[in-house]
């Protein structure tokens, strides 16, 4: 067996060991908490050091007409750094900018990829797999291929010399992953800090989370039990885990 993975040969592609630091990359404000947040509270509780990147201002993460999309990204930053903060991640949160649906995996914004990985000098990094079939919003589609090529360019000290050392992380996790093959287990304290993190992300709470009045403690339970039995469901290894679940990239 590798020695990234745990001792239980019964799920063998479950729980890496604790890494010492870790890397998110989201397209918009709440898509890390959404894909990796009990994993990212799981590590930082034991010590690791979480830091998030998103790369949108989601100023369009609304169904309201009305609303106005830069004070919307003004408030989303916000709550994209109380989530973290709730996470035990590292404030402050690195924000790209680029405009909401928007989003281009271009070269100038792999070396922005590329100065954050190797400033930080994540050991993994987590992203959405750009390799989701079907799915249609291309910020996430981007937002994947620039992790996965800003680790790639990241690693070798020929690729963008102008920014700094090279660093390779040992793995990456994707999320959103079209051929899942590992799971992070999540207790039922984590998933409680899953769940506070994503209800900071108030300015979503009817687009992603289904509930329409704030104060509605009725729906916000049925979101949480929505939240619970999707990752009952999604888990890889024993039924009732609750359960994140990734690609596991270990050749990077
Ligand atoms: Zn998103």
């Amino acid at each position: 067996m590798s020695t990234y993975l745990t001792s239980d040969s019964t799920n063998p592609l479950q729980n890496l060991e604790v890494p010492s630091s870790a890397l998110a990359i989201g397209a918009h404000p709440d898509d890390i908490e959404f894909g990796c947040g009990g994993t990212l509270a799981k590590w930082a509780a034991k010590g690791c050091k979480i830091f998030h990147l998103v790369c949108t201002d989601g100023s369009k993460g609304t169904w309201d007409s009305n609303v106005d999309g830069a004070a919307l990204a003004t408030r989303r930053q916000q709550e994209q750094t109380e989530a973290a903060r709730i996470l035990g991640g590292t404030i402050p949160v690195t924000f790209l900018g680029w405009t909401d649906g928007e989003l281009q995996s271009g070269m100038q914004q792999r070396a922005q990829i590329v100065r954050a990985i190797r400033r930080l000098k994540p050991e993994i990094v987590l992203a959405h797999d750009p390799w989701k079939r079907y799915r249609l919003h291309p910020d996430h589609r981007h937002a994947g291929f620039l992790a996965t090529d800003g680790v790639v360019a990241a690693r070798d000290p020929l690729f963008f010399p102008e920014l700094g050392t090279h660093h390779r992380p040992s793995k990456m996790l994707l999320w959103e992953a079209d051929d899942p093959d590992h799971e992070e287990t999540i207790d039922e304290e984590t998933f409680k800090v899953k769940l506070q993190a994503l209800k900071a992300h108030a300015s979503q709470y009817e687009s992603t989370m289904g509930v329409n009045q704030l104060d509605d403690e009725t729906q916000m339970i049925a979101f949480e039990e929505r939240l619970r039995s999707r990752m009952t469901e999604s888990a890889l290894g024993q039924t009732g885990n609750l359960a994140e679940i990734f690609k596991l990239i270990t050749k990077v």
